[in-house]
């Protein structure tokens, strides 16, 4: 048999990476891991973790308007983007030091190095030159932001990377895009105070999610000062004399802002990874194509994560790499289940959602009952603030099965994972109902809407 010098390679040490790694490690297997640049991956180094120190940082400017609405003076408050830059960067590397340590601790070789197959067995570590072979290798490389090189002037824009970098703190921003990321930092920037634009060219924001959050929290966001331009795109950016920039959009008028943030997807980092070499097949967007339990067109070969443009949340990566753990080492193959995945918004407010869309689920089940409140969290009224909260459960009328649950507002994020649990669980609306409120809380209402708002049957709404 021939000896290999890894049981597994992995290439990647972000979410999905790190984990099959330290668990392989765990199980006796003589695991090697190349990360090219910090470990944690998008996630922990440029994304999910930093990107909610800076929504908790930027709701500090509501906070401080709500205070005197429960009696608090306030007195001048000023924000310094530096301290905030400083203590973000100090929480990832302590956190990218507990990611290196766990994979230490279970024996897992860290190679700090970019690396590329060289065939189906060998990997090329371009820091030493030196080749390595695996008997399994994991490609967990993720993804990074379109640059939107069709875009003249995309060279003066940053993405969600160089945001949590910036120098200073823009007074201006425009940011492009729809999705998470354009509406979580539009909605950061504003909250530090920079005036902020966001341009999408969809009618609405945050596709795929049920309508309601999405008129919501649109309706929202303007009425908090964010400018929400739909229906255009940009054309063109500039930059002027004075260093600002210059966005033109499809509509012909111009913004001027100081940075330019494109939030428009993300691709898979498979570029120069000599998957080629190996014979590891790719789609037409440079995703590695996987079978259901993860394995590429080369048996041992396999990836998980955004790198296969799946489901691109970390969760999501983690589970992959537990399902491609039993698969390849444990032999109980396990296939990762995409069913009923909770995801949240960190926009402000906050979106909590899990299951299928009003919208989705009329196209599966032939008679919906629809239970929807809307009504302000009790936190608001001190302070007189208007905004709303709403939260919406779908229900199969065939089965009481809810299908559904929706939360847009304080802690909806939160809720959501807790929901996931009752929705996973396949629990009937009686089962709601049947459990006890827990007041006062804004969650309460998820147990206390006795009565449908509406019902749909065959996608029509009969009330
Ligand atoms: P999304 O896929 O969520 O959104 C991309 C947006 O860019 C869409 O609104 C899309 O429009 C728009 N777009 C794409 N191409 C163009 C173009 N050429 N011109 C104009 N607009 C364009 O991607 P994000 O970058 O926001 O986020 C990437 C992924 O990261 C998400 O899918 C999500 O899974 C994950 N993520 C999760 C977070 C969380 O869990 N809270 C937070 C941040 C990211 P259209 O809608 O018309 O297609």
């Amino acid at each position: 048999m021939t000896q290999f010098d890894y049981d597994l390679f992995v290439i990647g040490g972000g979410s999905g990476g790190v984990r099959a790694a330290r668990l392989a490690g765990a199980m006796g297997k003589r695991v090697g891991l190349a990360e090219e640049f910090r470990m944690g991956g998008t996630c922990v180094i440029r994304g999910c973790v930093p990107k909610k120190l800076f929504v908790y940082a930027s709701q500090y400017s509501e906070h401080f308007e709500d205070a005197s609405g429960y009696g608090w003076s306030v007195g001048e408050t000023s924000f310094d983007w530096p301290t905030l830059i400083a203590a973000k960067d100090k929480e990832i590397a302590r956190l990218e030091g507990l990611y290196r340590k766990g994979l230490e601790s279970n024996n897992v070789r860290v190679h700090d190095t970019r690396a590329r197959l060289v065939s189906r067995n060998e990997i090329l570590l371009e820091a030493t030159g030196e080749t390595v072979t695996a008997d399994q290798i994991l490609i967990a490389v993720g993804g990074r932001p379109n640059l939107h090189d069709a875009l003249p002037g995309h060279e003066y824009c940053i993405t969600s990377n160089g945001a949590f970098h910036l120098e200073a703190l823009p007074k201006a921003i425009v940011v492009e895009g729809g999705g998470y990321i354009a509406v979580e930092f539009a909605n950061i920037f504003h909250g530090l105070g920079v005036d902020t634009t966001l341009v999408y060219r969809g009618q609405k924001i945050l596709g795929g999610f049920d309508e309601d959050l999405r008129d919501h929290l649109q309706e929202t966001m303007i009425a908090k000062g964010i400018k929400v331009i739909c229906h255009q795109v940009l054309e063109k950016v500039e930059k002027r004399a004075d260093g600002r920039l210059e966005g033109h959009l499809s509509g012909g008028d111009a913004l001027v802002a100081d940075q330019v943030m494109l939030a428009l997807g993300r691709v898979p980092n498979t570029e120069s990874l000599g998957l080629h070499h190996a014979g590891v097949e790719m789609d037409q967007r440079g995703a590695v194509i996987v079978d259901d339990y993860s394995r590429s067109s080369v048996d041992n070969i396999w990836a998980v994560g955004d790198v296969t443009n799946r489901v691109q949340l970390t969760p999501v990566a983690i589970h992959e790499a537990m399902c491609f753990l039993e698969t390849a080492f444990k032999d109980n193959p396990t296939k990762p289940d995409y069913d009923t995945i909770p995801t949240a918004v960190f926009s402000q407010p906050e979106i909590g959602t899990v299951g299928l869309t009003e919208h989705q689920a009329a196209g599966k089940y032939a008679e919906l009952d629809v239970y929807r409140a809307s009504f302000r969290p009790m936190h608001n009224i001190l302070p007189d603030r208007q905004e709303k909260m709403i939260m919406k459960l779908i229900v199969d009328v065939a089965s009481r099965v809810v299908v559904g649950a929706h939360v847009i507002g304080p802690g909806a994020g939160e809720m959501a994972q807790l929901l996931g649990i009752s929705l996973k669980a396949r629990c009937t609306k009686e089962d709601f109902d049947a459990t006890m409120a827990v007041h006062p809380t804004a969650s309460e209402e998820l147990v206390t809407m006795y009565a449908p708002t509406y019902r749909l049957k065959d996608g029509e709404r009969i009330d």
